[in-house]
């Protein structure tokens, strides 16, 4: 974070009705002055496009031509405002890297609304909120391109998610550890609650919020936690056990995918189970289950392999926040245990499904940790071994497997074994099940880093394409094996911080 080069918010003119043709409502608008502070966005000079999801367009509900118009890069960057939409930056706290921060907030994004089917759209790097606490309230082009391609990159993944809408961006220069170009990158989903908000209003005593918050996700996201019989009837136990079980169900998916967020601080962690702010992530090149990918995580809080643990203590720093709801420790605690069954059973079934395996026996686990060691003793690259692999289930030619060893007396033995579990060397329906399950195309570092480099040129055709692939990454893409390639060397040595 660094200084603001921006003016403060300009006083509201009345903006023009956009042609988006939806109605607009906030429910978090409502809950009071206590959860938020109703602001508008500070206007960027001369914004342009850098990437467009016609996809979630689509999905959101806008008119093709809406989107396609200049008021569209008006209102997408923040210089207009949104009739009918109730502008807001909400407050939060949370731990980061496991210490109490205090309050944090929306401190760069504004919620602009919700649509009448319940889809809020949040601008972030949109300028300061009272929540900036001495940051800018911008974002930088590259952070912004990676946030804008990795949402719909996990969501082409089947991977729960926040949206990106659009990438928008501004000359206006934003200082960083350089001075960069600011970018705006505006998200949709269904909520963007986090843990932190809970703990928010648990850290200020404030329990009537904390009630009001609760009763609003329960009400809105998780209505089945009302008619719980589980804990007594306690819907905040019901709520705490759901969010466990969606968050397990997310963990599992990241680390059969290979994905590492980087920085799961509380903040960070959403109440709907989905992958929310995209920082400094990597999927996995070659499989090292230590890898940090966060160049300002020096302890390896966030190793990939630690993300299921970190995962399970921030559910624990929810429990202790929905504690005065829930009423007694034991009940909270009961509420967690379901993280620890969940998640291995999850994690165990998206590892059969790369497999190619249909049902589960006993064994599979083994099978699944052998070929992980192999795997990580010698760095095998992750996405290449199993997209290889599901095309030899497919085919019955294991060599392109086997060459990506160095020592193959341990793949040599390994693959039999599978061979024996599916019933056969060749298996047409299972490789063809492991290709809708082991994607071609992942966002890997030094893929994003092309794009981003070509983007500071004013050159986007780099975003469009990596988008076009990864929105459907389980699809063979003729002409784009370029993108699915080994990455090159200088890939190790690209660093991702916190900056951004
Ligand atoms: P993050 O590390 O992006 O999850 O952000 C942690 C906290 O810092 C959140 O409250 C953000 O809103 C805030 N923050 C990050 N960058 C900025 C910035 N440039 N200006 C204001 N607040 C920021
Ligand atoms: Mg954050």
């Amino acid at each position: 974070m660094s200084s603001s080069h921006d003016p403060a918010p300009a006083a509201q003119t009345t903006p023009q009705p956009p042609a988006m043709g939806l109605e607009w409502r906030n429910g978090f608008a409502d809950l009071g002055p206590a959860f938020h502070t109703r602001l508008r966005p500070t206007p960027l000079p001369s914004p342009y496009w850098i990437g467009r999801s016609e996809r979630v367009a689509r999905e959101f509900g806008l008119a093709a031509d809406w989107f396609a118009s200049a008021e569209a890069l008006e209102v997408l960057t923040g210089n207009a405002g949104l009739p009918g939409g109730d502008a807001l930056a909400s407050v939060y706290s949370g731990h980061q890297f496991g210490v109490w921060a205090g309050q944090l907030g929306d401190g760069r994004a504004i919620l602009l609304g919700e649509t009448a089917q319940g889809l809020e759209l949040q601008l972030k790097g949109a300028g300061r909120t009272p929540y900036s606490r001495g940051g800018d309230g911008r974002a930088v082009l590259r952070s912004s391109i990676r946030e804008f391609l990795c949402s719909e990159a996990m969501h082409g993944l089947g991977i729960p998610t926040t949206r990106a809408l659009s990438a928008t961006g501004s000359d206006r220069g934003v200082q960083r550890e350089t001075l960069e170009t600011a970018a705006v990158v505006a998200r949709v989903a269904p909520s963007f609650i986090r843990f932190g908000h809970f703990e928010h209003f648990a850290a200020n005593q404030m329990d009537d919020e904390l009630r009001t918050l609760a009763d609003y996700v329960i009400d809105r996201y998780y209505p089945a936690c009302r008619h719980t019989e589980r804990f007594g009837g306690n819907a905040y136990a019901a709520l705490l056990e759901a969010v466990s079980e969606r968050t397990a169900a997310l963990l599992a998916r990241w680390q059969a995918v290979g994905f590492c967020h980087g920085v799961m601080n509380t903040d960070n962690m959403s109440i709907l189970g989905l992958t929310i702010d995209y920082g400094p992530f990597q999927f996995l090149d070659g499989f090292d289950p230590r890898h940090i990918c966060n160049h300002s995580d020096t302890n390896g809080r966030y190793a990939y392999n630690q993300q299921p643990n970190v995962a399970y203590w921030n559910l624990y720093a929810l429990g202790q926040a929905l504690l005065p709801l829930i009423g007694e420790q034991e009940v909270a605690v009961a509420a967690l245990e379901s993280y620890r069954s969940v998640f291995p059973r999850e994690f165990e079934g998206r590892m059969r499904a790369k497999l190619g395996l249909a049902d589960a026996r006993e064994g599979d686990r083994l099978l699944i940790d052998d070929v992980l060691k192999l795997l990580a003793a010698e760095r095998t690259d992750w996405t290449i071994f199993w997209r290889r692999l599901s095309h030899a289930v497919r085919s019955g030619d294991f060599a392109p497997v086997t060459d990506l060893f160095i020592d193959r007396t341990g793949i040599d033995a390994w693959l039999p074994r599978l061979a024996d579990r599916l019933g056969g060397t060749q298996d047409a329906v299972a490789g063809e099940t492991m290709l809708r399950t082991n994607p071609k195309f992942v966002l890997r570092n030094h893929l994003g880093q092309q794009a981003i480099e070509a983007a500071q040129r004013k050159d986007f055709s780099g975003v469009a394409t990596l988008l076009n692939l990864l929105e459907t990454p389980f699809d063979e893409h003729a002409g784009h094996d370029a993108y699915a390639g080994f990455p090159p060397d200088w890939a190790s040595t690209i660093e991702i911080s916190c900056s951004s």
